[in-house]
């Protein structure tokens, strides 16, 4: 969390324990949830509003799910068990009924619902006996009209231990908030009113008690404005060190390169030509260039590293090749060694967490052009002779955040490959600092993939079909949602069954492995010898087979819409067409069944990640807790491009006219990136 900064500094810095009401107990339980200080009480955001609106209808709620229904009170029941006892609510609403469930609660909480009262109820649901079932729910009681925004924080196990739940939570903030003294705000108060926003302390207030939809909204653009404009304040800082550093050695195509482009078994298609100009025209230019190449699943961006890697050799640059998992980097180094060997490159790659001294050392030397490996070999311990090039493929897979972490490499060109087809707009929030080139067609050869949804009992007639496709010589995965478990959603499960109908044909993988079985499995699987592979998700990136036809995802319910898509990527790369079927036990008109659906219908990558970010955004409960892959907690690019655009000129302005932000105006900012570098939570801040 970003610090804050008050004209009464010393209050917000106390620990919890100096407000009134919070014992060692609570303080303990509040510590354990990362709640030190008073500023962090404030910081603490709620998690989520539950608010009329957001209510979905009894007949929707689905076994296992959280969901928030607006209900009216049919008949309370109240089983003593000594002093308290059970209390069981039969409630209502046009689709149904449900009922509600509290155990060992006071007779009086019993007597607080009356039969014709709404409610509104939020909290997990079972289906018992068709009936969907909330077990100690929270909830309001509501009636028409009634506009209340409830703010919901995370759900703590140690707060609820403590039996600090949302109205303790309320009071500790509004005890904070009585001393806080004016708070500082990083952005001119001028600003802020341009942009019709709110000030920072005053969204803080908001946050944590909304009146109403449109002041929250406003709050939370305040700090999704911060957010963005802290980010793209540190882009600023980098692209204007990059294009100065004076270390950078030209890259020049020469003979490697030429003679690798020659000994492709296959011709580039144009927009594998026309993104390689790009690339090279940048790399040649002085200062050090940090690239973005972005193409789907598929597009072939491979083989671009691999001649970028080339030209960089040509010019006498030692090249770093980081990947996502070592599987992808055996194969990444094999692909590499077999194309470049033979014109006297030397490619190595780097195994296991730690890099040898043997590798150590030719890398120091120079010895060693191209290295192959994970994050590990951008560690400042590892030394290089010339290195001059940085390619980081699959880079989805690293968050803004873990970018931002990565060891700064002074002359090394960055090319990073991402299969996340993003929209411009969050191109430019989330790799702003970054020069995008789009690689937008495929390979002709490329057959493609088709995908289907099918109900678990389909699963025979599937496992039939991909008997023929093993008699034919073809390659397939069974992706599973998880390692162990006693149904077909477990990996370890599925490859028993498979073993039994096809004996010694399947292998098994997954990431609780050690590296070498890894990659022994892995090529058994390549090479045919098990032609079927149980495995999980962590076959998601990456992974090149061309023998590769069918993906068999089961239970595809619990994966996103985008990692799916990554999962089909993996099939139907070389002439083979592909089948990807999805197996869900989720009922036809679910809103599961819905979403895989929509999935199957396209296999455009912009159009699952808008899918994508859609599901994200949206839900029964309103949420702020989007960080996960794209690292903000407020900022929603995709629906704030103005506020992007005000964040993107505002760094420049501020960068060119301060580089260093050593102004005072510039404070707040300074801070900002100060604890930005410093701490491993990055851009969950709150500016
Ligand atoms: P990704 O963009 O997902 O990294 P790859 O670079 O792995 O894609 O390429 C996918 C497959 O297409 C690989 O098997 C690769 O050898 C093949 N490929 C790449 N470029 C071409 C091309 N121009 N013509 C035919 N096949 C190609
Ligand atoms: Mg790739």
């Amino acid at each position: 969390m970003w610090e804050i900064y008050s004209s009464n500094n010393e209050f917000i810095h106390n620990g919890v324990q100096t407000l009134p009401g919070i014992g060692p107990v609570r303080q303990k339980a509040l510590l354990a949830a990362n709640i030190e200080t008073i500023a962090d009480i404030i910081l603490d955001f709620p998690a989520k509003y539950v608010y009329r609106k957001a209510a979905i209808s009894l007949a929707e709620c689905e076994d296992g799910e959280i969901s928030t229904a607006l209900v009216s009170v049919e008949k309370v029941n109240f089983h003593p068990h000594g002093r308290r006892g059970t209390i069981r609510v039969s409630v209502r609403d046009n689709s149904g009924r449900a009922t509600l469930i509290f155990f060992t609660s006071p007779r009086w909480m019993a007597e607080k619902f009356r039969p014709g009262e709404e409610l509104l109820v939020w909290g997990a649901v079972r289906i018992e006996d068709g009936i969907p079932v909330f077990q100690h729910p929270e909830f309001e009681f509501s009636s028409e009209g009634d506009e209340k925004i409830i703010p919901v924080y995370r759900n703590y196990k140690s707060l609820v231990e403590a039996k600090i739940g949302r109205r303790s939570r309320t009071k500790l903030v509004m005890e904070a908030f009585k001393n806080l003294g004016a708070i500082e705000d990083p952005i001119p108060e001028k600003m802020a009113r341009e942009l019709g926003l709110p000030t920072l302390e005053k969204s803080f207030r908001i946050l944590h008690n909304p009146e109403n939809w449109k002041k929250l909204e406003l709050a939370r653009r305040r700090l999704a404005f911060g957010e963005l404009l802290l980010l793209q304040i540190v882009f600023s800082i980098r692209r204007r060190k990059a294009g100065l550093d004076k270390n950078a050695g030209p890259v020049e195509s020469g003979k490697i390169f030429e003679a690798v482009k020659k000994s492709l078994p296959y011709r580039l298609t144009s927009g594998q030509i026309d993104a390689l100009k790009s690339i090279l025209e940048i790399f040649r230019s002085p200062g050090c260039s940090m690239l973005l190449l972005n193409g789907d699943v598929g597009s072939g961006k491979t083989v671009l590293a691999m001649l970028a890697a080339s030209a960089a050799v040509d010019s006498g640059l030692q090249v770093v090749v980081i990947v996502p998992s070592l599987l992808v980097s055996r194969q990444h180094a094999d692909l590499f060694a077999d194309l470049t060997a033979q014109f006297g490159v030397s490619v190595g790659l780097l195994t296991g967490e730690s890099c040898s001294p043997g590798l150590r050392e030719r890398l120091r030397s120079g010895e060693v052009d191209i290295v192959i490996g994970t994050q590990a070999l951008l560690s400042p311990k590892i030394k290089f002779k010339r290195l001059g090039l940085i390619i980081i493929d699959e880079q989805h897979r690293l968050g803004v955040r873990q970018r931002l972490a990565l060891p700064e490499r002074t002359g090394a060109h960055v090319l990073m490959l991402s299969a996340t087809p993003i929209p411009r707009t969050a191109a430019l929030a989330f790799y702003g600092d970054l020069e995008p080139i789009v690689l937008g067609e495929f390979p002709s050869q490329r057959a493609g993939s088709k995908s289907f949804l099918r109900e678990c009992s389909a699963r025979e007639t599937v496992w039939d079909f991909i008997g023929e496709r093993i008699d034919a010589g073809e390659r397939i995965f069974v992706v599973h949602p998880k390692i162990k478990g006693k149904d077909h959603s477990a990996a370890e499960y599925g490859f028993c069954e498979f073993d039994t109908k096809y004996p010694g044909k399947v292998a098994l993988l997954h990431g609780g492995m050690s590296a070498k079985d890894k990659n022994a499995i892995f090529q058994k699987f390549r090479s045919g010898t098990r032609p079927i592979l149980a495995t999980t998700s962590l076959v998601e990136i990456g992974l090149d087979v061309p023998e590769a036809s069918v993906m068999l995802i089961e239970h595809a319910e619990n994966f996103g819409l985008a990692q799916l898509h990554q999962l089909r990527g993996r099939i139907g790369r070389a002439k083979k067409r592909g089948y990807c079927i999805l197996l869900t036990d989720k009922s036809r008109g679910s809103r599961n069944w819905k979403r895989l659906e929509k999935f199957c219908k396209t296999d455009n990558g912009f159009e699952i990640a808008r899918l994508d970010l859609m599901e994200r955004g949206e839900g029964e409960l309103l949420s702020h807790a989007q960080a996960g892959r794209f690292d903000f907690k407020f900022a929603d690019p995709m629906r704030m491009p103005e506020l992007l655009d005000a964040a993107r000129k505002l760094s420049e302005n501020i960068i060119s006219g301060d580089p260093e932000l050593s102004l005072d105006k510039n404070i707040g900012f300074k801070r900002g990136i100060d604890y930005i570098s410093k701490s491993k939570d990055i851009i969950q801040s709150a500016v």
